[in-house]
């Protein structure tokens, strides 16, 4: 049985995709042809994950508080803190 699986850019939605190596613990690294951005299909940390601070930013405009989206996301609490830190510099 084969499974194959179509890779595309989270980013501009582009499968002109190249392969840009390995990353320290084995999971290979993915480069977009049409954006130069690079990225990787799966993250060790949920916090690293594609639209992980969208959410939060979300979550907190819907009146949820650190310790909320913090169980929310399975993520840890100081990861929300400075996700809506560096959101309040921008
Ligand atoms: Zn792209």
């Amino acid at each position: 049985m084969i499974h194959t699986m179509s890779i595309h850019c989270p980013h501009c939605q582009s499968k002109n995709l190249v392969k840009q190596g390995l990353t320290g613990n084995g999971t290979q690294k993915w480069q977009c042809d049409s954006c130069r951005k690079h990225f990787r299909l799966f993250c060790r940390y949920k916090a690293w994950e594609a639209g992980t601070k969208e959410k939060i930013i979300e979550l907190t405009l819907n009146s949820s508080g650190v310790c909320d989206i913090s169980r929310t996301l399975h993520i840890n609490r100081n990861t929300v803190c400075s996700a809506l830190k560096k959101n309040a510099a921008k």
